[in-house]
This record gives structure tokens, sequence and C-alpha cells, in this order.
């Protein structure tokens, strides 16, 4: 049965009508509800532009087919919007969550990251999901009354997945259920979980195109070998790369499935009147059965010593290490190497902050840069035969 459209929301569904509203008020839109035009406000924003050129395991100019973090997204996007759909939830909401959940990665995935936190240490360190929403609150810069997107708390409440002690202190509201230990509405227990189920999937596929896994290997694991099994029994001619997509596609196929009939179970169960009920209750809501979580966990186990240590991934990150920690120190020594407009920030951050402040600015920077954009700014930073 083909699910109802969004508009019949279940009562535990978030409801754009009753958000608990944005840091600036505004005036409603006249035809868009608060989270659709949340979305809006994500899709044109510069940081989501950057996506296109970010990393998500394999760096940009190694080919041409593998993620991105654009394209990541959108799978996740794709992924959790299927979920809502099927269970009554906010569709817009999720959309705006999912588009907007990687906008904080630096260059280079996860290594960029390491090193970027590695840098920030002393001052406050650096962690891609607080700088997500630093993106959406302080750092877009496009409207005339305030800087950020302006997003509605429950958008903010979804790009938060997790945060600190210290951090949650200091973001009021949006940081309690990190104090309280309970948990966010649906919409982004949903995101959450999609994003796993896309890039275990996905990262799969990459991987196996770059050389790096074998069918061999993932045969021997539950999920993708008994998926393998049922298309090599019903295709036994296919060919290797549809063999390959067909597998993956039922993964994610049987993941939203189990997501969707456990989920449901699970409300059934609990019966949470509203979207408050569900803030406070102490366990999630959206989950995996036992057994795919069982299977899902193997899966990204795997992925993370064969694929994410792979020698050659393994190097790209040593250099992508080098890069951002060279980009690092030189800014920070002197921030007046920095364009104009970040070292003018890194001027005012400074004056708020001392060095942490000026740290944090040459961080923001960092962080907003795409793979070759880093690439090309350490060239120039450091080779002295090209020009500035
Ligand atoms: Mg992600």
């Amino acid at each position: 049965m083909i699910s109802p459209q969004a508009g019949l929301l279940a009562p535990y569904a978030a409801d754009p009508a009753r958000s608990q509203g944005r840091r600036h008020p505004e005036e409603q839109a006249l035809y868009r509800n608060a989270f659709q035009r949340d979305r809006d406000r994500i899709i044109h924003a510069a940081a989501f532009r950057r996506l296109e050129y970010k990393t998500q395991v394999f760096v940009n100019h190694e080919g041409d087919l593998f993620r991105t973090r654009l394209t990541h997204t959108l799978e996740v996007c794709q992924i959790a919007r299927t979920i809502a759909r099927a269970l009554n939830l906010n569709e817009d909401l999720t959309e705006a969550v999912t588009l907007a959940h990687d906008l904080g990665h630096t260059p280079f995935g996860h290594a960029g990251q390491d090193a970027l936190n590695a840098c920030m240490a002393d001052c406050g360190g650096f962690e891609h999901n607080l700088q997500s929403l630093r993106v959406v609150d302080h750092l877009e810069q496009r409207y005339a009354q305030f800087d950020g997107l302006n997003l509605t708390f429950e958008t903010r409440e979804g790009i938060l997945k997790h945060c600190g002690a210290d951090a949650a202190r200091e973001l009021g509201a949006l940081g309690r259920r990190f104090l309280e230990r309970t948990h966010p509405g649906l919409e982004a227990q949903l995101a959450n979980l999609a994003d796993e189920v896309a890039y275990n999937s996905h990262d799969v596929d990459d991987g196996l195109r770059a050389g790096l896994l074998s069918i061999d290997e993932l045969e021997g694991l539950q999920l993708p070998g008994r998926l393998f099994a049922d298309v090599r029994s019903t295709y036994p001619t296919l060919s290797r790369r549809r063999l390959i997509y067909e597998t993956v596609r039922r993964m994610i196929a049987a993941q939203v499935g189990d997501i969707v009939t456990t989920t449901q179970a699970s409300l059934e169960a609990a019966r949470p009147a509203d979207i408050d009920a569900v803030r406070s209750r102490p366990d999630a809501l959206v989950h995996f059965s036992d057994a795919m979580q069982q299977q899902h966990r193997e899966l990204k186990h795997f992925l993370f010593h064969a694929l994410y240590r792979h020698y050659r991934v393994h190097r790209m990150a040593e250099k992508a290490k080098r890069t951002i920690t060279g980009l690092f120190d030189a800014f920070v020594d002197d921030p007046a190497l920095m364009p104009p407009q970040h070292f003018q920030r890194s001027r005012s951050l400074e004056a708020m902050d001392n060095a942490a402040g000026r740290a944090r600015a040459v961080a923001d920077y960092i962080a907003g840069m795409t793979d070759r954009y880093a690439i090309d700014e350490y060239g120039r930073l450091f080779d002295p035969r090209r020009l500035t």
C-alpha cells in the first residue's frame, strides 16, 4: 500500500503550526510552512553548495563517480523521506534536517575533522556536528536582519545529533536533552538513522568501485551476503556492476523496511500523545529490530577496518592532516594571511575571547573550505613559485 501524502500527520509528528519558533521572530511566509522555509533556506546556503566538493570517503579528484558530501546528503534525504512518509511523520522537517546534517563538515572527510579537532584541542575542540549548527546559526551571511539562516528550533534540534555537556549548557533549550539524556522528535531520530543506512550502503558500492573491497569479503557478512546470494540465484548471469547495484539497492530497502516495521510497533506500544511526549522519553522510538541492528553493526565494523583503514584511504587521510594542520598553524600564527573578511573576523573574535577566539575564526575559515580550495590555499601559502 502506498502511504498517504505528507499532510496527514500523526499526532506525534512535528507540526509546523506548533513550532517552538526561530531565534529571531519573523512573519509567516505566504505559501510555505515553517519547515518548508527552513528546507529552502538550507538549499540556498553557500555551505550547501560547497558539499559538492567535499569528501565523503574518497577525495573529490579520485574519481567522478564516488559519493561526495552532497550526493551522500541527497541519499540520506531520500531514505529519510521514504520512512517519514510511511510513518506519517513530517516530511518537510525530515528533508530540512537531512539536507543540513553535514553542512559543518571540514574538507577531506573525517581525517579533516580529526586534524582540525587536534589543532583546536586547547581552544574548545572542533566537532562537525556542532559546526553544522554554527553554520546555520551564525556563519551564513545572507539576510539583512540576522546572521545565520534563523531556522526553527525543530530543524536545529535535528541538526544537533550529539553534544558534550559544556556545549549543551551554553545552548540552553536546544542542549537540554543532552544533559537530561532524553531524545529529540521523531524526524530528528529518523534523520540520524537514515544517515547510517545511507553511508553503510553507499560505502559498499564505492569501496567495490575503488577496488578496496571485494564481493568475496562482503559475501561473508550477514546482510550483503544474504542479498548477494538472492540476486545471484534469481539472475545467475548478471554482470558484476548490476549485481552490485541490485544488492546495494536491496540492502537499503531491507534496512528501510525494517526501520518502518519496527518503529511502527514501538509507536503503537508507546502511543506518545505528541512530540513533547516523544521528547521526554529516555528511549529512542525510531530504531532497527535487534536482528537488523546486529547485521548493521557487523557491516559497519567491517567497513571501518576494510575501507576506512585501507592503506590507500589512510595515505590520503595523512595528506589531509598535513594540509589542514599546515593551514591552521600558519593562519593562527599570522591571521593577516587569511582573506580580509576572515582576518577581520579573527580580530573581532580575538577581542572577545583572546587566543581561543582567533583559533575559532581560523577553524571556521578552514572548515568552510572545499577539498580543492584547501589544496589550492595550501599551495598558495607554501609553494614559493605559486602566485597568491
Ligand atoms: Mg552524513
